[in-house]
């Protein structure tokens, strides 16, 4: 195989196990077509690994081997190694959907895989993965036996890549819409019309912890997507948990998986609506509040303007909660860490004039790994406040 050459000093951080190679790091390139295998070596010519490169990204090599194990044989590894953990924590009888795949977290750069019962959901994020994908497919079709795998590859990162968006059955039956457990609760998923892959799997064990905290509270679910929170909450005890998203077709999925968990009607009030306006109401009378925003920054570049987003919904959340209330907010931005997340709830805080304290700090879930020698894929942080 053809071999990438690193400068003199350049290869520490692949050394260390991180995926990235930037241009900037390379010294000669072999000809190769964008998104093949090549074989990543040293200044002095030590064999680093293997990596697929693509010259249309800033990020040219991603590394999917380390040393010298042949590159197929590592992949082969990493989704065995990502099955095998996910098994470990998951009773199917309880929760059937999970993140499969992390991408680098799982040391499987451009691969995102989840599961939905039966049903495999994949996104490819990049050509080089892309160009794996027939193998990486025949792997887990052989692995886990899905009744369909549906791939929903919608990441504005592809453009990047040179790639179109792509969407469709790549296995088995066509499927719409999935029934799933999480934590013995059922839920709908609408796989092909959905946002992400279907489900926001990765705030499971925030959920968990919504419903050990809902006892006896008038809970508001603020971006509650399909409803997932309330459900939890009321399992929880809580009095009633209102839900509010400005997509109409969220909402409607919300009250059927109310139904489908037996709920009574009058168990929640569903609005379509922005909740920067929402939470403008005088009225509002709620002594928990979940705050679960879509990403507000998407680039390096939106971190001011998301941050003013974030401040907003928070100081309006602070200030509107009950006495001896709740707030459970979150940031999914990469780009806005914890520390810079936790300046922004303190502002949001002195502005609100209430005595806030964090009782508890979230992560994303287990089955998010985040790989220590990769550690860009942390993206989700929250706080659970307290207000007196
Ligand atoms: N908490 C949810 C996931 C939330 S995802 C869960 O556990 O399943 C973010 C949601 O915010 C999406 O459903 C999106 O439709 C909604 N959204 C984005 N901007 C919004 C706005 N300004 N007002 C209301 N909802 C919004």
């Amino acid at each position: 195989m053809d071999s990438v050459i690193l400068k003199p000093g350049k290869d520490k951080a692949v050394r260390n196990r991180h995926h990235w190679i930037f241009s900037g790091a390379v010294q000669t390139l072999p000809d190769f077509e964008n998104g093949s295998l090549l074989a990543v070596r040293s200044a002095t010519g030590d064999i680093l690994g293997h990596a697929y490169f693509n010259r249309a990204s800033s990020i040219i090599g991603r590394m999917v081997s380390f040393g010298k194990t042949p590159p197929e044989d590592a992949i082969r590894q990493s989704l065995e190694r990502a099955v095998s953990l996910r098994r470990r924590f998951f009773d199917p009888a309880v929760t059937s959907a999970y993140r499969l795949v992390n991408a680098e977290g799982d040391v499987l750069p451009g691969l995102i895989a989840d599961i939905y019962g039966d049903v495999l959901v994949l996104q490819v994020a990049t050509l080089g993965m892309d160009k794996l994908k027939p193998f990486v497919l025949d792997l887990l079709v052989t692995g886990l036996k899905p009744r369909s795998v549906y791939e929903k590859s919608d990441l504005p990162a592809r453009r990047e890549e040179g790639l179109a968006d792509f969407e469709g059955t790549l296995h088995g039956e066509p499927v719409d819409r999935v029934r799933i457990l999480e934590e013995g609760l059922p839920f709908l998923v609408d796989i092909v019309h959905s946002q992400k892959t279907g489900f926001y799997l990765d705030q499971r064990e925030m959920r968990k912890l919504a419903r050990d905290f809902a006892r006896g509270r008038r809970v508001l679910n603020a971006f509650s997507y399909t409803g997932a929170f309330s459900v939890y909450a009321l399992k929880g005890g809580a009095v009633r948990a209102d839900s509010v998203d400005s997509s109409e077709s969220a909402i409607a999925l919300a009250q059927e998986n109310f139904e489908l968990n037996g709920l009574p009607a009058d168990a929640g009030v569903f609005f379509t609506a922005d909740v920067f306006q929402f939470l403008r109401d005088p009225a509002l009378d709620y002594d928990f509040i979940i705050l679960d925003p879509p990403a507000f920054a998407k680039r390096k570049t939106d971190v001011v303007q998301a941050c003013r987003g974030y401040k907003d919904i928070n100081r309006l959340a602070i200030q509107k909660v009950r006495p001896q209330g709740l707030v459970m907010t979150f940031s999914c931005s990469h780009f806005v860490d914890e520390k810079l997340f936790q300046q922004v709830v303190f502002q949001a805080a002195g502005e609100a004039g209430r005595r806030v304290r964090i009782i508890q700090r979230h992560r994303q879930a287990l089955d998010h790994p985040v790989n220590i020698f990769h550690p860009e894929t942390e993206y989700l942080k929250g706080f659970l406040l307290y207000v007196d």
